[in-house]
């Protein structure tokens, strides 16, 4: 791979059109993300910072811009090798020095590599922290003068955090070993106490604390009551077909099971768990990574490393066992800011399950067990249940659990907001037919001979018993196996039905589900619409799952089979150059190409994603495919670009068409009525736009939607209360000012905050 010796902006002080410039020459990048030039600025000015971003945000661009512009070595802290060896890559196929530190390496290649970085070629080193801890390794980074360090997944300082390591805990010697050097801290790790322990821990003055916002608008969230998992399973490797995804299955017993029998399907997936041959696991991975295999089944084990950004869908078989698991699992899913789906299937008995894991490990452990720490597991799998009942919006569910707040009403993008997720008429006389039947049963049983007995199946196993003459024999047979296995799951999940965690798994009643049926107790049950079934309960209403918006505009204009073209070209190159594919172009960056179907150098050069090395590495070859794709099709080129594809998770002005139409007006200063007319949206929705627009495009003033004197008193309200929620301006204000104005005033006001 050619390397040349960094920026060409040239020098004086770094200014942000520098910093920028920068961006666009070796990123390709037009835009920032939120927070990433405040980030930045930190940095160019050496005050220490702690940037909490969720994965996926772009945490790594806000340390490597401003290396690359200030021209001196950055030495970047990193908890695991291959984690390294990726950023190399990729830094150095954007054209940006950069060089690895570990024990992965010969001698020989170390030499090189410390050689490079005494000799001030090197703008980025990665290093471990044991390198870090080792005096010739400091030795080498006093001989540069090191100014700037960045520590990569920073909570691995912290006891708080759910990943804590060791040697991390050497890092608080920096300060006092390089005084002069800023230190900036990178995690995706939300909780306020980890957050004070980080900076604590690594002795940071004075620190600048960025937290940006949790929500991830292009995941499409979806809780199932798992009731048939295997069909439930493959429904989602069907909807994925030739996707990446990972299936994160909580047992490794679990993960073995499932990869033989998705290998009996001849569905290619491979198992990684913990309890695997290291040389199996390092397989697995590589595979995954270099796209030579695109469904990986895993424990928790597997994750942190994995930075393919086209990561297409994260299917949960069992509950995590936090929300904060959830959200770092599921966020290793569309890194690459288009469309992903994060399936969860959940039973109530995965609770007792992880209690189960959770008491055995630590009977297994000679360690002195802290009460807290049972208590705080507890505790994370009673919010990680409560999310798995469908009650609130998923994505609102997450950004307030995060401690964030959530404006939309409906996100769009998850089961309940897109309907996928409905109530079953008469829940209660549902519930009461089954907890009848369970009683009828004398509490002997486990939920298939109920099921059966229920649904009045034709068994030796229930006429030996005499089952067949009970009252509640065939009562429920309209419903097929799999629902009423999931009603009976979720009856258990909201405590009104309790399963022993014996082997039988026996039903048993408890004081609420007599309450049931006494009538003293509703019960609401959820049913999930299934990929094109007929709904049997209420079919004169369509029932064809719905997806996200975000997941039909990221298509729009793309020419599919071209698309397809350019994947293989992207794999020969990666080939060829021995890098993972999504290292010379991500996702992004090849649906925008087969859109635009750029003709020219100079188009292509225009591209979001791509760079000035990218172009000359591979701008040819990727030309080379589009004129012949092109001309044997008589296709057109230099089409129109998706608006703002560009930039990715934290926009989720990237992913819709109708909102794209709706910036657009706006920057020509259209009214609301305007844009409702012309998108034919609804008025919260056009409002919806208009907030985040604000957001993402900040404009000196709203006298455009809001009047100027109704401005100033929400400002001036605001400037005393914040901005946090909406209730208390609308408040002080006496309700003189509608919601829908002092909600464009509040965007404003953050946008320029
Ligand atoms: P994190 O470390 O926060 O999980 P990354 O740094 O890996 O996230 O960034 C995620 C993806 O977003 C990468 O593919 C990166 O190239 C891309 N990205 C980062 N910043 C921008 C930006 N300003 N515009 C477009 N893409 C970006
Ligand atoms: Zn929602």
């Amino acid at each position: 791979m050619v390397v040349n010796s960094g920026s060409t902006v040239g020098s004086g002080p770094a200014t942000p059109a520098k910093l920028r410039a920068v961006i666009k020459q070796h990123w390709g990048f037009n835009e920032l993300r939120p927070l990433q030039a405040a980030a930045m600025q930190t940095f160019l000015a050496g005050r220490d910072s702690l940037l909490v971003l969720p994965t996926g945000g772009g945490k790594s661009l806000c340390y490597q811009a401003p290396a690359v512009l200030r021209g001196d070595t950055t030495v970047v802290i990193s908890p695991l090798i291959a984690l390294m060896k990726d950023q190399v890559d990729g830094l150095r196929a954007c054209g940006v020095p950069a060089v690895q530190i570990n024990s992965s390496q010969s001698p020989d290649e170390l030499r090189a590599a410390e050689r490079s970085i005494a000799d001030g070629k090197i703008r980025l080193v990665f290093a471990s922290p044991e390198r870090m801890a080792t005096s010739s390794f400091r030795a080498l980074l006093k001989q540069i003068n090191v100014q700037r360090f960045a520590i990569d997944e920073a909570h691995c300082i912290s006891h708080w955090g759910h990943d804590f390591r060791p040697d991390y805990r050497q890092l608080g010697d920096l300060k006092r070993l390089f005084p002069q050097a800023s230190i900036h801290a990178f995690t995706a790790t939300a909780t306020e106490p980890v957050r004070a322990d980080i900076a604590a821990q690594l002795g940071l003055q004075n620190p600048e604390i960025l937290v940006g916002y949790f929500d991830r608008p292009n995941l499409t969230y979806t809780v199932e009551p798992r009731s048939d998992q295997y069909t439930q399973i493959l429904e989602v490797l069907k909807r994925h077909r030739g996707e990446a995804g990972i299936i994160y299955c909580i047992r490794r017993k679990d993960v073995e099971e499932l990869t033989d029998w998705l290998k009996q399907r001849r569905i290619k997936a491979l198992p990684y768990h913990a309890g695997m041959d290291q040389a199996d696991r390092v397989a697995s991975q590589d595979q995954f990574m270099q796209e030579k295999c695109q469904v990986v089944v895993a424990t928790v084990a597997f994750g942190m490393g994995i930075n393919r950004s086209n990561i297409r869908f994260v299917l949960h078989t069992g509950m995590p066992k936090s929300i904060e698991h959830y959200q770092q699992e599921t966020g290793r899913a569309g890194r690459d800011g288009l469309e992903a789906e994060c399936v969860l299937l959940y039973s109530g008995a995965d609770t007792a399950t992880w209690q189960y894991i959770i008491e055995k490990s630590i009977a297994d452990s000679e360690a002195e067990v802290d009460p807290e720490y049972l208590e705080s597991a507890r505790r994370h799998l009673a919010d990680m249940e409560n999310f798995c009942r469908p009650v609130k919006c998923r994505h609102r569910s997450l950004v307030e659990y995060f401690g964030q707040t959530y404006d939309a009403d409906n996100c769009g993008a998850c089961d309940l907001c897109l309907g996928n997720n409905e109530r079953v008429p008469e829940s209660t006389t549902i519930a009461q037919k089954i907890l009848s039947c369970v009683y009828r049963v004398h509490e002997n049983f486990g939920v298939t001979h109920v099921t059966a007995v229920l649904r009045g199946a034709n068994l030796a196993a229930i006429r030996e018993r005499g089952h067949n003459e009970l009252s509640t024999y065939g009562i429920l047979k309209a419903h097929s196996q799999r629902e009423l296995t999931d009603w009976i799951s979720q009856l258990i999940g909201q405590g009104l039905l309790t399963q022993t965690t014996s082997e039988f798994r026996v039903l048993k009643l408890n004081p609420a589900s007599w309450a049931v049926m006494r009538g003293q107790l509703q019960v609401t049950l959820h049913q999930t619409v299934a990929a094109g079934t007929g709904n049997q309960a209420d079919s004169s209403r369509p029932r064809t799952r719905r997806s996200s918006e975000a997941a039909s505009a990221s298509w729009e204009g793309v020419d599919r089979e071209l698309f397809e073209h350019l994947t293989a070209v992207r794999l020969q190159q990666a080939e060829l150059r021995r890098v993972p594919p999504y290292l010379v172009f991500n996702d992004a960056t090849l649906r925008e190409l087969a859109r635009v179907r750029p003709a020219s150098v100079e188009s292509l050069a225009s591209i979001y994603g791509v760079g000035e090395s990218k172009l000359r590495d591979f701008g040819p070859a990727f030309l080379a495919a589009l004129d012949e794709h092109c001309r044997a099709r008589q296709l057109t080129r230099d089409q129109p670009a998706a608006l703002k594809s560009s930039s990715g998770p934290a926009s989720p002005a990237s992913i819709s068409g109708t909102k794209a139409t709706a910036y657009s007006l706006f920057r020509q200063g259209a009214t609301i009525e305007k844009v409702m007319k012309q998108t034919d949206r609804a008025r919260a929705t056009v409002l919806q736009y208009l907030c985040s627009f604000l957001l993402e495009e900040p404009q000196s003033s709203v006298q455009k939607w809001v009047a100027e004197d109704t401005c100033r008193r929400v400002t001036k309200v605001a400037e005393t209360i914040g901005t946090e929620t909406l209730r208390p301006i609308f408040e002080a204000l006496d309700g003189a000012v509608t919601y829908d104005d002092i909600k464009i005033v509040v965007a404003h006001l953050r946008s320029s905050q």
